[in-house]
């Protein structure tokens, strides 16, 4: 079956990418919990965390260390929450191991709920981001 997020980092389907190295792609969620929200993807297919390596792990977390500053500075956010749904019972619904960066600002509710942000919001969202990383 064809992954989703292998289609994403190969470019075959289109994203709002906002950060890649050698092992590690960063791209905005098609349906944020707040603006900015950010996936995180091993270019290296593995279902999840646990079907992958430490290393991969490892270079998962630095990417989080690289590039939350950045988000939260183009966001003008105060804090994020960081999130993996890990397996089915979870509510994992992409088979690719991904974690999730949720910006989150003081006195605004922290809720889950997926909202539907223009094409054009969202590619100004990822500018911002790519703009801030420098
Ligand atoms: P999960 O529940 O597996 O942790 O989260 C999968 C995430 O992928 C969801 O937050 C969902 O909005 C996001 N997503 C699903 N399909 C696409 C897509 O085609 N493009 C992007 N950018 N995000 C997607
Ligand atoms: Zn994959």
């Amino acid at each position: 079956m064809p992954c989703l997020f292998c289609a994403i980092v190969s470019g075959e389907i289109p994203c709002q990418k906002v950060y890649e190295d050698a092992s590690t792609f960063a791209f905005l969620d098609i349906g944020p919990v707040s603006e900015g929200h950010t996936l995180i993807v091993p270019k290296t297919h593995a279902d999840n965390l646990a079907s992958g390596s430490a290393e991969t792990a490892q270079q998962l977390m630095a990417t989080v260390y690289r590039i939350a500053p950045a988000i939260l500075k183009a966001v003008g956010a105060d804090g994020y929450n960081l999130g993996m749904n890990h397996g089915e019972a979870a509510g994992q619904d992409v088979f690719h191991t991904h974690l999730h960066i949720m910006p989150r600002k003081v006195g605004v509710p922290r809720v889950f709920t997926k909202t539907h942000p223009s094409p054009e919001l969202l590619a100004a969202t990822a500018a911002a981001i790519r703009e801030a990383l420098g």
